[in-house]
């Protein structure tokens, strides 16, 4: 039997000239992290890829995996031969087989990477699809195939596959700094939040409860979309702050119309005070210009004022139905629909201000105490952590028992 073999194949991080060392060493350390005691033999760099040696049984869990790391533009579960042109053409019959057991028509696409190999591409193409047309009775299609094998010679060794999974794309995680993201139980925040991932920033998320004015399922869900974007080992931990009594402070002292964007600000603030303790770099929303109303680009202003940090908003131009078929994609939106109580709608009236400005916010603010309730929500933090290689936790919030992956 052949050896199996994981390749890894990255689009973007070869593009990155001086740095491109640093990128693939991430790269390489997590998904060591992720697939872990899966694939004992490490991670090998072959000829601009990475070649995760694999055991037979546990080559779909590590192709799985790994197609979910940021910075993997697509993974194949490979045939590990010599040279030899009949191992060649055996392993081709079995990749054939395994990448499609209901196609009609294939293709070989034979490269050579080592030149020192003699014979050309073309000629391989023509040998080793004659055999598997022979062995497994499909048609040649060479513009449209079903299954598309093929068969690199690398260096000493060739690998041959036909099965193969897109990845994220994007960068690898710990290349781009870290964030916290402002993660609501919403449909928008798990999408934004994802899309930074993949651009390579360590991200913690924050959720806003609105304990003990409602109850904790918003918690519930804000932890299972956690744990669907710390799939791709970019999320490390989910803070949750109770904020239903700090909103209570809030409508008892400022006007109804004016409460959902000191709700907004005070998040901010609360966000910026843990990413000191983070040491990150920014903030991330999923808002999303005119959706609703405090996302009126006046709004935006007028609550981004208070802000020191980039605030960080990937869904800006994207319309609803856009970010709802990214969210089915990553697997969030079923989660997101789930009922839960938002906290934003607490003591909220039906018309809300769309024009607010900065100094208006800051008159609605003036009796409150804001350093106290900002000390008052980084006092009463919880956190759930999961594997993220690239992350350091603060000193005053260590790290916990990691959640189950
Ligand atoms: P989402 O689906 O992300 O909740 P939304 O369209 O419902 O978005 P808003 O409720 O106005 O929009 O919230 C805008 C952004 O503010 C959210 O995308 C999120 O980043 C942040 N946010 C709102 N509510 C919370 C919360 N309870 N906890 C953390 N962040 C929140
Ligand atoms: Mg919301």
């Amino acid at each position: 039997m052949f050896e199996r073999a994981i390749l890894v194949h990255f689009n973007e991080i070869g593009l990155k000239g001086r740095n491109r060392g640093r990128f693939e060493r991430q790269l390489r350390d997590n998904i060591v992290a992720a697939v872990g005691h899966l694939a004992p033999r490490g991670v090998e760099k072959v000829a601009s890829r990475l070649l995760v040696p694999v055991h037979e049984s546990s080559a779909e869990a590590v192709l799985s995996c790994v197609s979910k790391t940021p910075g993997v533009s697509s993974a194949s579960l490979a045939f590990i031969t010599s040279r030899d042109p009949a191992e060649m053409e055996r392993a081709a019959v079995l990749a054939v087989r395994e990448a499609g057991p209901h196609a009609r028509t294939f293709a070989i696409a034979a490269r050579r990477s080592s030149t020192d190999h003699p014979e050309p591409s073309l000629e391989m193409n023509r040998r080793i699809g004659a055999v598997v047309q022979a062995e497994t009775g499909l048609g040649v299609n060479l513009t449209r195939p079903d299954v598309t094998c093929t068969v690199e010679v690398v260096q000493g060794e060739v690998y041959v596959y036909a099965r193969s999974v897109a990845g994220p794309g994007g960068l690898p995680v710990g290349t781009s700094g870290k964030v916290v993201s402002l993660l609501s139980a919403g449909i928008d925040s798990p999408v934004a939040t994802w899309r930074i991932i993949r651009r390579g920033a360590v991200t913690v998320g924050l959720h806003f409860s609105g304990r003990p004015q409602t109850d904790s399922v918003s918690e519930r869900v804000a932890a299972e979309l956690a744990g669907v974007l710390a799939q791709g080992g970019g999320f490390a931990r989910l803070y949750v702050v109770p904020f239903g009594d700090l909103q209570r402070e809030i409508s008892l002292a400022a006007p109804p119309d004016i409460r959902i964007l000191l709700y907004r600000r005070l998040m901010i603030r609360i966000a910026e005070a843990l990413a000191a303790e983070e040491r990150a770099m920014g903030l991330v929303t999923g808002e999303n210009l005119g959706q609703v109303a405090s996302q009126t680009l006046d709004n935006i202003a007028a609550v981004d004022a208070t802000a020191t940090l980039p605030v960080l908003r990937p869904l800006i131009g994207h319309d609803k139905n856009e970010i709802i078929i990214e969210a089915r994609a990553i697997g969030t939106y079923e989660l997101s629909i789930q009922p839960h109580s938002d906290c934003c709608t607490l003591f909220i009236p039906r018309t809300p201000e769309t024009h607010a400005t900065a100094a208006q916010l800051d008159k609605g603010e003036v009796d409150l105490e804001i350093p106290r309730m900002v000390a008052d929500a980084m006092d009463s933090l919880t956190w759930i952590d999961f594997p993220c290689h690239a992350y350091r936790a603060p000193k005053r919030f260590p790290v916990q028992m990691p959640e189950a992956s």
